[in-house]
């Protein structure tokens, strides 16, 4: 595993920033510390945002994304990188063709294609560049049921019946997230190459911004300190129950912000 002189390894989250500091790489990297991993961060896209809506978004240009990953490996010795929003095609290829450089490994990709509020975060164009050239560089794709569906063409229809195709596109294991599901639990399914495990929670009566982005960095930042995926992904799911169940309300009182430190 690879560390700091002071022992402490080191995620790169590559995303989105959300001003809320409710999702996107405000809350990787919140929650990096909290898995008491040192959390690098190259920001692709700047969103000025609520948990009602999406005001703007301005994508960084894929040269000044390039500077940033390029200093971040530069300076330290990177163990687990996980993927939120991009923005656009130029940055996904960015990504993609530094991470085939570098043979990075341990890739977490979480899928972005909304905000909690609905917006598109992504368009068609990047989603295709996200899907052919950067989940087959992934350890794990981590969508949830619209985004699976999108990844795998579907109109309507149930994503969990597909996910072995999901797989099959290259990435090494797909966790399917329950949570845009209904029903009294949640259950999150994880293939890998050794087969089939479902994580179920009882469904909380309500709801929180940044799941999605809390999940892949906790996942990653088990990857970073060297647990295997399962164990990685156990672990993330026991963190992510803790910090829903302790979230606090923001000032709109409508939605939650997940608590890293609970
Ligand atoms: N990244 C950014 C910058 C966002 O603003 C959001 C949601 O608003 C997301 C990612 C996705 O968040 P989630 O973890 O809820 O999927």
């Amino acid at each position: 595993m690879p560390s700091t002189a002071e022992g402490r390894t080191a995620v790169l989250a590559i995303a989105g920033s959300d001003c809320g500091g409710g999702a996107g790489i405000a809350m990787d990297l919140k929650v990096l510390s909290a898995r008491h991993v040192h959390g690098l961060c190259a920001i692709a896209a700047v969103t000025a945002q609520t948990n009602a809506w999406v005001r703007a978004i301005h994508v960084v240009p894929a040269a000044q994304l390039a500077a940033q990953l390029q200093a971040a490996f530069d300076a330290w010795p990177v163990a687990a990188i996980k993927i939120g929003m991009l923005g656009s095609v130029a940055n996904a290829r960015a990504v993609a063709r530094f991470l085939v450089r570098q043979r990075a490994v341990h890739i977490v990709l979480d899928p972005v294609l909304a905000a909690s509020s609905g917006r598109r975060l992504q368009g068609a164009d990047a989603w295709r560049v996200l899907r052919d050239e950067l989940l087959p560089l992934a350890t794990l794709v981590t969508p949830n049921l619209p985004e699976a569906r999108h990844l795998l063409g579907m109109d309507r229809g149930d994503p969990r019946r597909a996910l072995a195709s999901l797989r099959e596109s290259g990435c090494g294991a797909v966790l399917l997230k329950g949570g845009h599901g209904t029903g009294r639990r949640v259950t999150d399914i994880l293939l890998d190459a050794h087969g089939r495990v479902e994580y179920v929670h009882q469904r909380l009566p309500w709801g929180a911004r940044g799941t999605g982005c809390a999940l892949s960095s906790a996942i990653a930042a088990g990857l970073a300190r060297g647990l295997d995926l399962r164990a990685a992904v156990a672990d993330a799911q026991t963190f992510l129950q803790a910090a829903l169940a302790n979230a606090f309300a923001c000032a709109d009182g409508t939605t939650r912000i997940l608590s890293t430190t609970a």
